[in-house]
């Protein structure tokens, strides 16, 4: 297995970004990224999809679209859409419809910012997904940095505190996806998870002063999605564009707040009459094991359907003997800037 880091959300001037794609290749490059998806509000942008390269590197630069009806008011059902090569816009209107056409590509469509927060002092409503009887989406975004953001402004001083030093407050996924998340797999469905930015380049004006606060590259220094893939990436763009897809669709990998410390390294596997990894089915028997390894000490949880099931707190391993058959996650929390913040938060082993 190999393991690539990456980034699924983000906008340019097609919408509402501040950088063009080649811009923003090159931030993904200093980040260390291997892969971006761009995915502008309700267009999908032919002919940019290629690797970008400079003398530092190089990074595989795929476009997607996030999909959002634009005639309802608020504009909630925020859809990521990856991997359909054709514009997805016009099925927005009705959500099951539009999971059914981005299935019917191919491609894999996630949930964007399903509990999004509102921004009272600025007159910014929430966009969170509404639509809970949807069924067959691929899975959700369970960590989007911009939306985790909102959630911490209380105000308009709080809001210029929190910008200037968003790494003191952002802590993890919102409580009420995590909980949707176990929901949804207690109920055998198979759901899928990413972790993005959102990335649009915000500038923040106070009197003269005009800076932007969140510079994509720093964004792309926080939450991302790594993934494992069979083979290592070759150059070749269909090639690997068709790993990188088939990773997320799959769910072989894990959300990742790379800011604290990398987590690169980061595996959850599963043995027991196959082994698997994060995004498989393992046929549970006897003998069957889950273990984790961290590439740091940090507190680790295993959680089956919402119920913690094994922990290990300041140490890199866990091993635990399952007995019950259902989707087993992991969630790793680490102490930063002072607090205990969540770290990484693993896509489920399914144990049939
Ligand atoms: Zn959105
Ligand atoms: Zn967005």
């Amino acid at each position: 297995m190999h393991e690539i880091a990456g980034n699924c959300h983000m906008h340019t001037p097609y919408s509402d970004g501040i950088k063009w794609h080649q811009e923003i290749a090159e931030d993904a490059i200093r980040a260390g990224l291997d892969f971006i998806i761009v995915t502008d509000h309700n267009v999908w942008v032919d002919g940019v999809e290629r690797y970008y390269e400079n003398e530092q590197g190089k990074v595989l630069l795929l476009v997607g679209e996030e999909v959002h009806d634009m005639r309802r008011n608020p504009q909630v059902n925020h859809f990521l859409v990856y991997g359909a090569e054709k514009e997805m816009c016009r099925y927005a209107p009705d959500p099951q419809r539009l999971i059914e056409e981005t299935r019917l590509t191919g491609g894999h469509g996630f949930l964007a910012h399903p509990f999004d927060p509102p921004l009272p002092a600025f007159h910014e409503p929430d966009y969170p997904w509404l639509d809970w009887q949807v069924e067959g989406f691929t899975g959700l975004e369970i960590w989007n940095y911009m939306s985790e953001f909102k959630g911490h402004i209380k105000g308009k001083l709080s809001a210029v505190q929190v910008a200037l030093r968003p790494e003191k407050y952002i802590m993890g996924p919102d409580v009420q996806v995590l909980a949707k998340w176990d929901e949804l797999l207690a109920q055998g469905k198979r759901i899928a998870a990413v972790g993005n930015s959102d990335a649009h380049g915000q500038t923040f004006s106070l009197g003269p002063v005009r800076r932007v606060l969140f510079p994509y590259e720093f964004l792309f220094r926080a939450v991302n999605t790594h993934l494992l893939i069979p083979r290592p990436l070759n150059g070749d763009v269909a090639h690997d564009k068709r790993l990188i897809l088939d990773g997320l669709g799959r769910g072989r990998g894990w959300v990742a707040y790379d800011m604290p410390h990398a987590t690169k390294g980061f595996r959850f596997t599963g043995q027991g009459l196959n082994k698997g990894v994060m995004g498989d089915d393992v046929k549970l028997d006897a003998g069957a094991t889950l273990q984790v390894k961290a590439p740091t000490a940090c507190h680790i949880r295993l959680i089956r359907h919402g119920q913690v099931v094994a922990e290990a707190k300041n140490d890199r391993t866990l091993t635990h003997i399952p007995v019950e058959p259902g989707a087993y996650r992991v969630e790793c929390y680490l102490p930063y800037l002072g607090k205990n913040r969540g770290w990484i938060f693993s896509n489920p082993i399914y144990l049939r």
